[in-house]
């Protein structure tokens, strides 16, 4: 039984890989490389100690992936392929709607026609919008932001009417909260090109000397120490994740379950733990707030507890730990 991993080279499917591979079951990876690197492919290899088959494709080439569905004896598919820079799409909307929205409509229909029910899907605590309470439920109303997230907000509901026509499918949403860490090993972890948008990596660069100083994006956000308030959640802990959700798709349905902790953490709290976790300095300036940022943010994950019996385990000194280890054995991320 052969799982396709659309996106499996990027940074969330590269660590699926890993543990689905480890889990016993056989997988292929279908990318088109546009954010990631084919030497990611090798790493999963050397980790599990398989030959990871991988096709170069573009999941909005619905032919393609019907041979490669066809050609693997698929019988599930998880689906991370996409772009996801927020700042970026309001700036290419189109460019986003094409990725995200008409590439999983192409998956899906090749899915279709070849009689693949079984899917999970990323999705982002992004499509909760402003709180109207915190922390977020499955059931919080949803309302994205920004271009990114109402591609992420289109492609949940057209699953649950993918469902609601059709009660064969089995469809896990996923909906991750702040993604960070790397693979214990330090072979595979994030690799942003250009500017990094999100914190993790930014500190990163900054405590590797490939930038001088972090940016804190608001200092006076009604929180415990003015920073914004975030779920970080450990990129092996999601990927484990995506294996109890792929045990759960045995039973038919359309189920929307949140990723995270169920913890905040301020920016300066991030900061010290990474200071702490590896011995060095990350200067910072606190600047004025980023254009659309929401001051803080967290998941209630009970619902995952009792549908996935999966839980988070690994605490934000482990993300920085993992995360610094990947970093400083990779300077320069996969180009090394
Ligand atoms: P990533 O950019 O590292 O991985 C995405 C992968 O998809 C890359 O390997 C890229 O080359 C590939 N890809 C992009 N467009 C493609 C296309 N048209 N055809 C084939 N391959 C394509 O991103 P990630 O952080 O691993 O995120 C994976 C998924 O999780 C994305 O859908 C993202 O929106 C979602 N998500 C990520 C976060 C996060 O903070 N990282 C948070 C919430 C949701
Ligand atoms: N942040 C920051 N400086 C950066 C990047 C992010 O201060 O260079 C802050 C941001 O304002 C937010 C938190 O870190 O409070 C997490 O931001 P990220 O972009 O990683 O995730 P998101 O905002 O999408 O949840």
């Amino acid at each position: 039984m052969t799982v396709l991993i659309t996106g499996g080279a990027g940074f969330i499917g590269s660590h699926t890989c890993v543990e689905f591979i480890a889990a016993g079951h056989d997988v292929v990876i279908y990318d088109n490389f546009e954010n990631s690197n084919p030497i990611a492919v090798e790493r999963i290899a050397a980790i599990t100690g398989k030959t990871v088959p991988c096709v170069t494709g573009d999941i909005r080439d619905q032919p393609h992936l019907e041979a490669v569905l066809q050609d693997y004896n698929c019988q599930a598919v998880v689906h991370f392929a996409g772009l996801k820079a927020v700042g970026e799409s309001a700036v290419k909307p189109l460019a986003y709607y094409e990725n995200n929205v008409q590439g999983s409509l192409a998956l899906l229909k090749a899915m279709q026609s070849c009689g693949i029910y079984k899917f999970i899907f990323s999705s982002s605590a992004t499509v909760y919008g402003t709180p109207e309470f915190l922390p977020y439920t499955e059931d919080h109303p949803l309302q994205a932001m920004n271009p990114y997230g109402r591609t992420k907000l289109m492609i949940e509901d057209m699953l649950r009417d993918l469902y609601a026509s059709d009660p064969k499918w089995s469809i896990a949403i996923l909906r991750y909260f702040n993604p960070v860490g790397a693979h214990e090993s330090g072979l595979i972890g994030e690799d942003p090109q250009g500017i990094p948008n999100n914190l993790m990596p930014f500190i990163t660069q900054v405590a590797t000397g490939r930038r001088e100083k972090l940016s804190i994006f608001g200092g006076d956000y009604e929180t415990r120490d003015g920073t914004g308030v975030r779920d970080y959640i450990h990129v092996v802990d999601l990927a484990q994740g995506h294996l109890a959700a792929y045990d759960f798709l045995k039973i038919p349905g359309c189920t929307a379950i949140n990723l995270g902790t169920g913890q905040g953490q301020s920016v300066l709290e991030v900061v010290g733990a990474f200071e702490h976790m590896s011995n060095q300095k990350v200067p910072y300036e606190i600047v004025p707030r980023r254009a659309g940022d929401l001051p803080e943010f967290y998941a209630q994950t009970d619902f995952a507890q009792k549908t996935l019996g999966w839980r988070a385990k690994k605490d934000l000194r482990e993300m920085c730990k993992d995360t610094w280890n990947w970093a400083s054995k990779n300077p320069q991320g996969y180009e090394n």
